[in-house]
């Protein structure tokens, strides 16, 4: 089979063990152990630069003052153990989150209420409510085996349901719905909350080890890694050196031998795999056409988010079970605002920064001023401005861009000022990610499965198809949608490719 990508141009071939298809955490991390046990590499990238959804960036304010943000991940809680230990093998450092003070509650009537502690300032029938559906949330995360939450009893049960029906189920109170509802959709799946299953709503907080691990934000949201999450990846990918390969798509991967015994003619289908090939894990013969380079190797890793598996050309096509599930999963879809201030304006009237809202435009706020190196001129401690940090999900990300940039900044402005005061409308820079507009990521944060999915599908994501491994945060269990996620995929990918090498 030939295609234009197979054919004319001049690109190099390499010969390597393992060719990596994405050099994010996940491809990175896999390419490190495999390097460090002795394994010929190449990571071929699609964009110009190493790291994926993480990515550090700077942004001007109006006086041309380069401020430091994070684009894309940012965040690491305590049980993200392999990613702590990781930033410490790799020489880096972390530092914690603002929370001293009050936090901020928005109440559904757009009341503004001030708190200290875990609890929301909710009246005590709410209270009693969410705390209802966080015992029963924990209760169900301590019957699921994160790494196999389709072998759940119930996993078909709730995978049937929407976690917005399941809640409704359980519970008639709006505010307790909105608030629990909160933390799982637009807080991480980043998806309507009608639209996932509760089971994929429990492998997000078994993820984290308990719903209430993830509804508690001194706990989700702890530290951040001096110099950017993104340093992660630059490390690791200094460690792999000239094989990384960037601003080279890979558009094709010729990975097995048809079986001539499914050739249909009657159907028009010539031979292929359709049924599977046998030995799945085990080196075979893979060859990667991305546009500036050709790798011949041994294993591949499809390190790219699942949304775009679809985007390689599979010689021959992938067999029809994994065609069909790689369907079923798709991205979420969050703006991620960035706004820097003279001075953490908020601190002065003993606020935290932190605000929660559930329903409303902006459902959460955070301190996330710089530090260290990232602070401006590099000074040692925190930087003198202040940063907040919010996020815009799904249906209200929709509406956002369908604004003018000014009624949106606008818009998003008078949310944070809700929160912490008419202060906030004045920033003197702006931002907002936009990953969802971006060729090699297609939306953020992460993807899931569309309801009844992960019970059908989920088994076959970590399964390997012939010499083809896939790695990616959004297919891992500890960790699931995040950086640590990514990491341990990428390292569990590589020990077992390790295995099968000998
Ligand atoms: C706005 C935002 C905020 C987030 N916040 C946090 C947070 O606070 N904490 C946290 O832990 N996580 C967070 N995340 C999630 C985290 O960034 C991801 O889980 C992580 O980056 C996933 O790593 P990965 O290697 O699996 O995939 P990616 O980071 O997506 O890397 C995949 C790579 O593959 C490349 N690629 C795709 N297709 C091809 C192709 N055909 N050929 C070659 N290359 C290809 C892409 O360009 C990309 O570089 C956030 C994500 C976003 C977008």
């Amino acid at each position: 089979m030939s295609t234009a990508f197979e054919s004319p141009a001049e690109r190099p071939t390499l010969e390597r063990d393992v060719v990596i298809v994405g050099a994010g955490p996940a491809g990175l991390m896999a390419a490190y152990t495999l390097k460090k046990a002795g394994k010929s590499v190449a990571v071929v990238e699609a964009r110009e630069r190493v790291g994926g959804r993480t990515w550090n960036a700077k942004v001007k304010d109006m006086n041309g003052t380069e401020h430091f943000i994070e684009i894309g991940g940012q965040w690491i809680s305590p049980d993200q153990t392999r990613l702590s230990s990781l930033v410490e093998e790799l020489g880096l450092t972390t530092f914690k989150r603002y929370r001293d003070g009050k936090n901020v509650y928005r109440a559904p009537d757009n009341t503004r209420h001030t708190y200290t502690g875990e609890a929301l300032p909710v009246s005590d029938a709410t209270n009693a409510e969410m705390e209802k559906l966080t015992d029963l949330l924990n209760a169900k995360v301590d019957q699921m085996d994160v790494a196999r939450p389709w072998k759940m009893p119930d996993a078909a049960e709730l995978d049937t349901i929407s976690f917005r029906a399941w809640l409704q189920q359980h519970s008639d109170d709006q505010e307790a719905i909105d608030n629990i509802s909160m933390s799982i959709a637009s807080g991480m799946l980043t998806k309507p909350s009608h639209t996932f299953s509760a089971l994929q709503a429990l492998l997000m907080a078994a993820s984290a080890g308990s719903f209430s691990n993830l509804v508690d934000e001194d706990f989700i949201l702890d530290e951040r890694v001096v110099g950017g999450m993104q340093s992660v990846s630059l490390k690791l990918a200094q460690y792999v050196g000239d094989d990384v390969i960037l601003g080279s798509p890979v558009r094709q991967l010729n990975w097995a031998t048809p079986d001539e015994s499914t050739a249909d003619a009657l159907n028009n289908i010539s031979s292929d795999v359709r049924n599977g090939v046998p030995r799945n894990g085990a080196p075979g013969q893979v060859t990667a056409y991305a546009d500036s380079v050709i790798v011949k190797a041994k294993n591949v890793v499809l390190a790219v988010p699942p949304n775009l598996y679809h985007r390689i050309q599979y010689v021959p096509p992938l067999p029809r079970e994994q065609m069909i599930a790689h369907q079923h999963i798709s991205m979420g879809l969050v703006i991620k605002v960035h706004a820097v201030y003279e001075t953490p304006f908020w601190r002065e009237k003993g606020l935290s920064g932190t605000g929660f809202g559930g329903g409303h435009v902006a459902p959460e706020v955070y301190d996330n001023t710089n530090y260290g190196p990232n602070s401006v001129n590099a000074k040692e401690g925190e930087d003198p401005h202040g940063v907040l940090v919010s996020f815009i999900s799904d249906v209200h990300a929709e509406r956002m861009w369908a604004l003018s940039e000014e009624e949106r900044k606008q818009e998003i402005l008078a949310e944070l000022a809700a929160y912490l005061g008419e202060e906030a409308m004045h920033p003197i820079a702006f931002y907002l990610s936009d990953m969802a507009a971006e060729e090699w990521t297609r939306g953020a944060y992460a993807t899931s499965y569309d309801l009844g999915g992960l019970s059908r599908w989920g088994h076959l994501q970590n399964e390997p198809t012939g010499p083809i491994y896939y790695a990616c945060s959004d297919i891992a269990a500890e960790g699931y949608q995040h950086v640590d996620g990514a990491i341990r995929q990428g390292e569990i990918a590589a020990n077992s490719i390790l295995e099968q090498l000998g």
